[in-house]
């Protein structure tokens, strides 16, 4: 009772510790890094799968966002305008053009740091009299001075970029804080706030956690280190996720000559937030994003994602991008892998095990992929819902976790006897082969007991087949409970079973046989027709040999069958030990 209670538990402490195990293991490599790359590149594709129309089912395009307007400015319009950078009075032309129509805000995401004549005066004039123009400046490595009378005013923001190792940018860094202690806001974030102002939305400080931001109905948080699927970024500065809408075909836009020329909409530019930009690669950096690994994108698209994050989460209820805890991703890849562990077992319980393997393996490849894609779809919903979380590594433990099951369990398959579900012949010969040699080396006996159940041709004959598995396995379960915890037993043959005892002499062992014996025909099991008892029987053969005879474990085997044969000769229903005078008898 006793043993079979402390087998079981071994049996699920063994099932209980995997999922842990290996949950620990995929979250320990996880924190190395080494699974960062990939679950970016996995966060890269559901920005992609949410830019593609009709895919997945679940995802609904996003709409060109109303509230911004992209001057554009590339290759064919500086070839056209044959100027660049364009001197001060184009720009001062191009900003009062758009004056006329009253936009809510413009950024001009081009680099004034030096007047470039002739019509500085022009421009000059423009930038004092337009309180809602906002200019740009470096503040990061190659520093670039903002023109300075819009410094003057306070109308600039920096346009510095966080990349991440790969090159993307995946960030967006909304403000720093300066050697000189001056707090400084990034360009994309000033614009989206001075376009929020005339809502009455303006920033404040959370009451309830310390850094969170609240712009209207946006809450921000700054990354930490290892936020998300990060392991150790530079999180200098107050940083966000860069929830982006898309690539330029995501904007409204417009061409620089058209606005020129007038030839663009009435009304384009009304209470619109209008952003000047290059899009030319031969004038504006351009970046790596989620969305291209080949071509990057122009800073301008890239400024205008993150003011567009902006003001559809304060107004519109657009999330932002945040992350779990840490104990909350190790809860979603434990959740995972225990989930990933059931399924398999399941798979592989009892019932099923009659399926031919093909099948098994089918079924097993199947419910895997199945899970598998369950959880980039989970992850892919919780993507839409603003939530970025690990996809890879628990896919990784699911995978690996019902790998070990499946492998584990081809093992069980390969060296237990199905039936009786003790070991079988194979394993038998190897633990026999082990046990032999290590007994020699510590120069111990080893003892083997040949067991067989006894008329159990008559017992089929009298009760059926199935009655007679059932029959072998009560034995099978009795002779293991029977032997001690060192002792090997194994279904040898049809109905016979061995038990190997390391370290053990004849004596002790021929106790532990007539064990064996008293314990099987107590289990009363009726044989009405056997010429030996009212119940089933075992008649057991013992043999034990030291290192000192010549002896091998084929000899061991013979030996202890010789003495199971005058067992059965004898009466059955008994023990009989091996010694040289039965080969003379016989
Ligand atoms: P003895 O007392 O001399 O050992 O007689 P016996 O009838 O037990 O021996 P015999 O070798 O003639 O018959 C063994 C029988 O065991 C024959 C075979 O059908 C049966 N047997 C072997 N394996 C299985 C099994 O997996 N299930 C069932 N039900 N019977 C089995
Ligand atoms: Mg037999
Ligand atoms: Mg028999």
């Amino acid at each position: 009772m006793f043993k079979a209670l402390t087998e079981k538990l071994a049996q699920w402490r063994k099932k209980l510790l995997l999922p842990p195990t290996i949950a620990g293991l995929v979250i320990i490599s996880s924190l190395t890094g080494i699974l960062e790359p990939l679950e970016l590149l996995t966060f890269d594709q559901f920005f992609r799968w949410r830019s593609q129309e009709n895919f997945p089912f679940v995802t609904v395009p996003e709409k060109i966002d109303p509230r911004i307007v992209i001057i554009t400015i590339d290759e064919s319009d500086i070839i056209t305008l044959k100027q660049w950078p364009l001197s001060d009075a184009k720009l001062a032309q191009l900003i009062d053009i758009i004056k006329q129509e009253n936009p809510r805000v413009i950024g001009l995401n081009i680099f004034r740091d030096f007047p470039i004549k002739p019509g500085t005066e022009a421009l000059n004039h423009v930038f004092r009299t337009t309180p809602n123009l906002i200019g740009i400046e470096k503040v990061i490595g190659d520093v670039i001075q903002p023109p300075t009378i819009l410094s003057q005013l306070e109308q600039v923001g920096f346009v510095d970029l966080v990349l991440d190792n790969d090159g993307k940018v995946r960030r967006d860094l909304v403000s720093i804080t300066s050697q000189e202690f001056e707090q400084k806001l990034s360009f994309s974030i000033t614009l989206a706030l001075t376009y929020l102002n005339k809502e009455n939305i303006f920033p404040q400080l959370s009451n309830s956690s310390k850094d969170e931001i609240i712009i209207g109905k946006a809450h921000l948080f700054p990354l930490d280190k290892k936020a998300g699927n990060y392991i150790n970024i530079d999180n200098g500065g107050y940083q966000i996720l860069l929830n982006y809408r898309g690539g330029e075909e995501s904007f409204q836009t417009i061409s620089i000559l058209d606005v020129f020329n007038q030839q663009y909409p009435q009304n384009l530019f009304r209470d619109r937030l209008v952003l000047i930009g290059g899009t030319a690669a031969s004038i504006q950096p351009s970046f790596f994003t989620p969305y291209h690994h080949s071509y990057p994108t122009s800073g301008t698209i890239i400024q205008a994602n993150a003011i567009n994050q902006i003001l559809s989460a304060a107004l519109d209820d657009r999330p932002l991008l945040k992350v779990w805890s840490d104990p909350l991703e190790w809860l979603w890849i434990f959740t995972w892998t225990t989930t990933g562990i059931i399924l398999t077992y399941l798979l592989l319980n009892k019932d099923s095990f009659q399926y031919n393997t093909l099948i098994k393996w089918g079924l097993f490849i199947l419910s895997n992929f199945g899970l598998g894609l369950l959880l980039i779809g989970s992850s892919y919903l919780l993507f839409l819902q603003g939530w970025w979380v690990p996809t890879l590594a628990p896919l990784i433990a699911v995978v690996g976790s019902s790998v070990i099951v499946m492998v584990d369990k081809w093992k069980y398959l390969a060296m237990f006897d199905t039936l009786t579900q003790v070991p079988n012949r194979l394993y038998f010969d190897k633990v026999l082969e082990q046990t032999w040699l290590l007994n020699q080396l510590s120069r111990r006996q080893t003892s083997l007991i040949l067991c067989d159940v006894d008329h159990f041709k008559e017992y089929n004959d009298t009760y059926g087949h199935p009655a007679g598995d059932r029959c072998l396995q009560k034995i099978a379960h009795c002779i293991r409970m029977t032997i001690r915890r060192s002792d090997f037993v194994a279904r040898y043959g049809g109905e016979e079973f061995a038990v190997i005892l390391p370290k053990t002499d004849t004596q002790e062992a021929k106790r532990i046989a007539q064990r064996i014996v008293e314990q099987v025909i107590s289990l009363n099991i009726l044989h009405s027709r056997s010429s030996t008892n009212n119940y089933i029987t075992l008649s057991c053969g013992v043999a034990s040999l030291s290192l000192d005879d010549e002896s091998s474990p084929e000899v061991l085997i013979e030996q202890a069958d010789i003495a199971l044969y005058k067992a059965k000769e004898q009466g059955r229903n008994r023990v009989i030990i091996y010694d040289s005078s039965l080969v003379a008898e016989s």
